[in-house]
């Protein structure tokens, strides 16, 4: 997986950020690098969302210290949407539902916005549906979600699968995945996890943001992070997941600031 000619995709240097003059992000040190695929675990409340919202520009969020650097740019000069043009994908623990707003519509204006900033064709409706069904029997999923409004009524396991779908389609640098596992059974999970491995390569990276080690197990991280009130407070490979699973978060004391992993 980490070959070294992979690139720095992502630099974040001590990254503060608060919401409602609250500091939830209390110094975050994470470089991510194409090829890569990253686990940031860690209980609820420790900040992993905001972290992902961060990332995407959420408005609700101030950064108050530190820099990101996506491709040695400046992220958080970027509106969100230039961000998404940049090459930088947030798959949301809570995909949001547009009602009135077929799926296949979203889909291809999200696709042509990001081709033509790549300078690419853009695809008329005709030429989207054959390209989207290809993209869609990879994920095991049925035609119909194309004519369905946007996740409305979708079930939990359909709204993170139409999450994967967008990713694949958009062919994003760099993902981060927000608690894709959550609400998803055992053979939804495998469909997902076997989309984001078709969908990983070299010069691309993906960032796992879950709670639980199953994803894990079917997608193989080159580094686990542990997150504890705002920061990464251990550095790990999937053993450290595995440890996770079986000691839960107790042992992690937040003072333990290791650089790499305990099983390292
Ligand atoms: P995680 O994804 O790891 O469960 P979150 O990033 O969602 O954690 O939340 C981190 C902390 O930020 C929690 O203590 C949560 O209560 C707090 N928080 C999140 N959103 C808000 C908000 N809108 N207002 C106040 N506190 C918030
Ligand atoms: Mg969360």
């Amino acid at each position: 997986m980490i070959d070294k000619n992979s690139t720095t995709l992502l630099s974040i240097k001590n990254l503060h950020a608060s919401i409602n003059t609250t500091e939830i992000l209390n110094g975050i040190n994470l470089t991510v690098k194409s090829g890569e695929i990253h686990a940031i675990m860690g209980l609820n409340g420790s900040g992993k969302s905001t972290l992902a919202k961060v990332l995407a520009g959420h408005s609700a969020y101030e950064v108050t210290a530190g820099t990101i650097e996506f491709e040695g740019k400046d992220l958080l000069a970027l509106p969100p949407e230039e961000r998404a043009r940049a090459g930088l994908f947030l798959g949301f623990q809570y995909p949001i539902e547009i009602p009135g707003v077929a799926n296949t519509q979203f889909l291809r204006l999200a696709y042509n916005t990001i081709q033509a900033q790549r300078g690419k064709d853009e695809l008329d409706p005709l030429e989207f549906d054959d390209f989207v069904r290809e993209k869609m029997k990879l994920l095991d999923m049925k035609p119909d979600f194309l004519d369905r409004s946007v996740n409305e009524g979708f079930s939990g396991g359909e709204k993170k699968r139409n999450e994967i779908l967008q990713m694949a389609l958009l062919e994003p640098k760099l993902s981060i995945l927000d608690e894709t596992d959550s609400g998803l059974d055992i053979d939804a999970l495998k469909i997902v996890a076997n989309g984001v491995n078709q969908i990983a390569h070299k010069d691309n990276a993906i960032i796992l943001v879950t709670h639980y080690q199953r994803l894990l197990d079917h997608i193989v991280p080159d580094f686990v992070h542990v997150m504890q009130a705002g920061r990464i407070v251990m550095t790990g490979d999937k053993k450290l997941a595995m440890e996770l699973e079986t000691r839960g978060y107790d042992w992690i004391n937040a003072d333990q600031r290791l650089a790499t992993g305990v099983n390292a």
